[in-house]
């Protein structure tokens, strides 16, 4: 890694996974305000349905999702009926409107309920919002929870999608995050779900964990590559033991540094690529014949919550603690406490708890900095046209340092950016460069 990229590998830029990122919402929005949202949708408009399971069996000490420890299954099961209320309420509102194309089961560890369970909230949503059988479902799998059936109840409810999380395959390391599995567990996985159907693939690695060195990630990428997935995400971990006490547990001194980190990436994306898999944005790996490699291929590809994506929806509806919609320019997130979601949909409110509505510069913003994630390339002349003086300025001063740091090629009078490729990994911080509601020190200190 070149040395003067050391002070941007601080992995802290937003994931921009929405813009404006999930920072920003505020109670401007709240269950009214969202309602008047949902009842305005289109009567065939394209929805993409996620729901939020947030228990899992045990913690993982890297982790930055919203979930919750749970050892009684007894205890889920007023939240499966929330889940399914609430499903009920959305319905209401849309009265027929909208036409779910995609379904996503996140979590928080969806496989921690039983199949019979998911089938409930499947019903709930083919009953209340029309799911068809075309519309695509997908669902992330832990794979210590797989029970033998399982991955032949998912295939026959019509889920075509499944992503395992792996993490890494070293024994050391998985010791270091307590996340024990084996390759032979997730190897038995990958086989259950190709016996049963299941073509599209996906395994989750992460870059930074402790213990991690160039050789032992060489082996989990060898690993991971020897089972064939359609695709992989190989995500960087983010140390924030101040935001989440939970990962305190975790021995910072193990922890590699941000030229191990970097080395880790350009190893991923040497290895995946030499392995026939295309770079799809900049943490997304798949095969050339896989729906996302066709997506960007034809200019498709797009960013939503889940990460990359070729769904043509572009607005999501989510159910469950924590979960974010995004309808017609309007953020919402709903309460993220399972007892607090809970509550809101047993008063029967829509859970809402805050959320944001973009202006027009952040719906230009948005697009340049999809651009930039997606295919490393934006015209930011939208977005220079949009903000005031200083941010001008202050934009100009920071993509003037970053082309001099050879991040990126910068054409001043077209206002056209290109990441030079050894720099795609920094994307984010180059997105960050130009995001007018975050100034150069709350990039480091307040986002994840
Ligand atoms: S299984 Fe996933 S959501 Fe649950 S603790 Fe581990 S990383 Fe977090």
């Amino acid at each position: 890694m070149r040395q003067e990229w050391q002070k941007y590998q601080t992995g802290l830029a937003p994931r921009y996974t929405s813009y404006p990122s999930a920072l920003h919402f505020n109670d401007s929005v709240g269950p009214e305000r969202y309602g008047r949202a949902l009842s305005a949708i289109g009567l065939y408009e394209a929805l993409s349905i996620y729901i939020h399971i947030p228990f899992c069996a045990q913690l993982c000490w890297y982790c930055g999702c919203n979930m919750k420890v749970e050892n009684r299954y007894e205890r889920v099961m007023p939240y499966v009926l929330a889940l399914q209320d609430e499903i009920r309420m959305v319905g209401g509102l849309l009265g027929g409107r909208g036409r779910p194309v995609s379904l996503h089961f996140g979590g928080g560890t969806p496989n921690f309920l039983l199949p019979a369970d998911l089938e409930r909230i499947l019903d709930a949503i083919e009953m209340e919002l029309g799911l068809t059988d075309d519309a695509r479902l997908s669902i992330e799998l832990d794979p210590r929870l797989v029970r033998e059936g399982d991955l032949d109840a998912l295939a026959g409810m019509g889920f075509s999608r499944v992503s395992l999380g792996v993490q890494d395959f070293d024994p050391a390391v998985q010791a270091a995050i307590n996340r024990v599995q084996s390759f032979d567990m997730i190897e038995h996985c990958v086989g259950l779900a190709r016996a049963a159907g299941i073509n599209d693939l996906s395994l989750d690695l992460l870059y930074g964990l402790p213990r991690q060195t160039e050789a032992t990630f060489a082996d989990t990428l060898a690993k991971a590559i020897s089972l064939s997935p359609d695709r992989l995400a190989v995500f960087g971990y983010a140390h924030l033991p101040q935001a989440l006490p939970r990962q305190r547990l975790i021995e910072e001194a193990a922890l590699p540094g941000a030229c191990v980190r970097a080395d880790l990436t350009a190893l991923a994306d040497r290895t995946l690529i030499e392995a026939g898999y295309r770079r799809i944005g900049f943490d997304h790996y798949a095969k050339p014949d896989n729906a996302l490699a066709v997506a960007l291929r034809e200019g498709r590809l797009r960013r939503n919550f889940q990460g990359f994506t070729d769904d043509r929806a572009r607005t999501t509806i989510g159910f469950g603690a924590s979960s974010v919609s995004f309808v017609n320019g309007l953020y919402a997130q709903n309460e993220k406490s399972v007892k607090a979601y809970q509550g809101a949909v047993a008063e029967r409110r829509l859970p809402c708890a805050k959320g944001i509505v973009r202006t027009g510069l952040d719906t230009v913003c948005a697009a340049a900095i999809a651009d930039l994630l997606c295919r490393f390339r934006a015209d930011l002349s939208g977005v220079f046209a949009g903000v005031g003086e200083t941010h001008r300025r202050r934009m100009m001063a920071r993509l003037d340092a970053l082309a001099a740091d050879k991040v990126i090629n910068f054409n001043r009078r077209d206002k056209i950016i290109q990441i030079i490729p050894e720099a795609y990994g920094l994307c984010r911080t180059v997105a960050a460069a130009i995001d007018p509601r975050i100034d150069a020190g709350a990039v480091l200190s307040r986002a994840v």
